[in-house]
């Protein structure tokens, strides 16, 4: 593996210009599950890694003191620090007590070794397309919250995957966060994954499916991962759902997520499989969230 530098800044003025060195190809590092494979496979070429955990406000978790910012009341966003460990989300009271969509997602990411060392936003920052954590934060309406060299922002979640392995970072920027409103009482959720392990393998395809409440009814959200070159929501799916949620609807929702999909093949399954496993796995979890909100 080529060697790099390492270097742990202790503030955002420190960690941009470390970032923005010239003529330097400068690697934000948190857990380093992805940062130290791609590195030793050649995928990626750091010079040197800027270990962003010891930032301020990247280990919170949070539903205090933050701006109303999104659209919620004072108070009702999760706030989760870019360097919160799948782990830690999976298993915080706080996260499953609103955001149970997001606990699932961190809970079905690699085993329990990959799971104590990654992070959300690393898992962000790789941007696969497989990403666990993705099509639920899509369903979640989320906000990645951004510091960098010129200033902060906030992106939504659908506007942050560019492409495989491509953000709308720009240089020197940083992920300090996500921001989640609070799903409404009688909102629910659910993440399935396939993969081809049931431990520690990137989802075949990955579907998360939430149905807040709405005008006497429901409003959906349909996310999908694995199965397109970035995570993505299917708009046709959530339409058939938000007219209804009969067995005739969920198996056209299913083939409407299917219809948005495009597939590679690669080492997990052919473009094919994914494809026809788009169906299946959408329908059990449009079917998993009926049934909750039936019970
Ligand atoms: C055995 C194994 C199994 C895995 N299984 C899964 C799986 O099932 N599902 C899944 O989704 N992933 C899986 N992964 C991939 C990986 O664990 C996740 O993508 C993880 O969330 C990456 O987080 P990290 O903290 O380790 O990121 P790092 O490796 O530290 O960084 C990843 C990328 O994000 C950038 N980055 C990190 N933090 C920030 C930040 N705050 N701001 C901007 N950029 C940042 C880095 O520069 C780098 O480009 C697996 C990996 C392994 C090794």
């Amino acid at each position: 593996m080529q060697p790099f530098e390492y270097y742990k800044p202790k503030d955002f003025d420190e960690a941009f210009r470390l970032l923005t060195l010239p003529d330097k190809a400068m690697y934000p590092l948190a857990g380093a599950t992805d940062l130290i494979p791609h590195t030793r496979d050649g995928v990626w070429k750091p010079d040197g890694v800027v270990d962003v955990k010891g930032l301020p406000g990247l280990r919170d978790l949070t539903v205090e003191g933050l701006e109303p910012c999104c659209g919620c009341a004072p108070g009702e966003c999760l706030y989760v620090g870019a360097a919160m460990r799948m782990n830690e989300i999976a298993r915080s009271a706080l996260v499953r007590s609103h955001w149970d969509m997001l606990a699932q997602a961190a809970a079905a990411m690699g085993n329990e070794q990959v799971r104590n060392r990654a992070t959300v936003g690393g898992n962000l920052g790789t941007a696969s397309p497989a990403a666990d954590s993705a099509p639920a934060l899509l369903v979640l309406e989320t906000s990645v919250l951004v510091k960098g060299p010129e200033g902060d922002r906030s992106i939504p979640v659908e506007k942050f995957f560019a492409g495989p392995k491509r953000t709308t970072l720009k240089k020197g920027e940083l992920i300090v966060g996500i921001l989640i409103p609070k799903p409404p009482a009688g909102s629910a959720g659910v993440f399935e994954k396939l993969s081809r392990r049931k431990a520690g393998d990137l989802a075949v395809v990955s579907v998360a499916v939430m149905a807040y409440p709405h005008d006497g009814g429901y409003r959906w959200r349909v996310a999908l991962g694995a199965v397109s070159p970035t995570p993505i929501r299917s708009p046709q799916a959530e339409a058939v759902l938000n007219e209804g949620y009969d067995a005739a609807h969920i198996d056209e929702a299913a083939a409407a997520a299917y219809g948005c999909s495009s597939p590679i093949s690669d080492v997990r399954s052919s473009a094919e499989y994914r494809q026809m496993m788009v169906i299946n796995v959408a329908r059990r979890a449009i079917r998993a969230v009926v049934q909750q909100l039936q019970s």
